[in-house]
């Protein structure tokens, strides 16, 4: 008989059954599980702070799930590509990565998602490289995560984009065209054009993945508005390189804008980033456990 530890970071999502219903999230110290012939089905004893007659009561018959959904987070520009720079000289590449640290660790904190980065350092990573990232580890969701700028110094708030091949007003088209060329052209030099997404959107399965990117879209506006300000109708659409994804439900948050100077000051704010941690969160575990028919996960 084979002996499994699975660790609380173990990719695998542990449902129990039989004896009790028991979510991952309430098994906090590590399992041993004998291994049984047959695909898939385990034996498992509850540690931890159980006594003998306590563990072996709850035995179970156990599922090893497939791994727990992965979320990646996309801090935006990076290297030669600073992105926006604040009014007193904050640069969007720092600012980015530092929150994706905090929402990384809120997430991890939650004991439910594998969470990876598209970048953890100051380098740069072309947007194709970061949609094939998502892609190559299998990603249920992508978070873009960027700060704007803006010629008006009082323009402030977060928003929320996802994919369309037309922008949903002329400041989004301009918006998408800053990121892209941006991201894409860190020495000044404007990207090409993102490829044409008609074909894309027109399929089955990208309904499916544009729904769900639509439904994320939705509770991060639901649940970053109860903590900070955001834009007057903070969600939009324009074509984005980076939500490219094929099947994977993408989003693009801007924090706030570089160009307004209580913005850059909270976006420099650790504690200010961990409010936004926080509330993305929040939304995430709302996206991840409402029921959906979209065959994604
Ligand atoms: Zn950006």
């Amino acid at each position: 008989m084979k002996q499994i530890v699975l660790h609380r970071n173990s990719p695998y999502r542990v449902k129990v059954i039989r004896w009790r219903m028991l979510t991952a999230m309430q098994i906090r110290r590590r399992l041993v599980l004998r291994r049984f012939a047959g695909g898939g089905t385990f034996f498992c004893m509850l540690l931890g702070n159980m006594d003998r007659h306590t563990a072996q009561g709850a035995v179970a018959g156990a599922v090893v799930d497939r791994p727990r959904p992965l979320v990646i987070l996309d801090p935006g520009h990076g290297g030669h590509d600073p992105g926006a720079t604040g009014v007193s000289g904050t640069l969007e590449k720092d600012v980015t990565l530092a929150s994706a640290f905090a929402l990384k660790a809120s997430l991890e904190a939650e004991g439910r998602y594998r969470v990876e980065l598209t970048r953890t350092q100051d380098h740069y990573v072309a947007p194709d490289d970061r949609v094939d990232i998502a892609h190559d580890l299998g990603a249920s969701l992508f978070l873009s995560m960027h700060a704007d700028q803006l010629a008006d110094p009082a323009v402030r708030g977060a928003s929320v984009y996802t994919l369309a091949r037309r922008a949903s007003d002329a400041e989004t088209e301009a918006l998408a065209e800053r990121e892209n060329g941006l991201i894409a052209g860190g020495d000044g030099r404007l990207a090409h054009a993102p490829p044409e997404v008609s074909g894309i959107l027109a399929s089955l399965a990208a309904r499916e993945t544009r729904a769900a990117s639509t439904r994320i879209a939705h509770q991060l506006v639901r649940d970053l508005r109860r903590r900070l300000p955001v834009l007057p109708s903070p969600e939009r659409r324009a074509n984005f390189t980076v939500l490219h994804a094929a099947g994977i439900p993408s989003v693009l948050i801007e924090m706030g804008f570089l160009s307004n100077s209580e913005d850059e000051a909270a976006l420099n704010d650790p504690a200010h980033r961990e409010v936004i941690a926080r509330a993305m969160t929040r939304a995430v575990n709302a996206w991840f456990a409402a029921p959906r028919d979209d065959g994604l996960l």
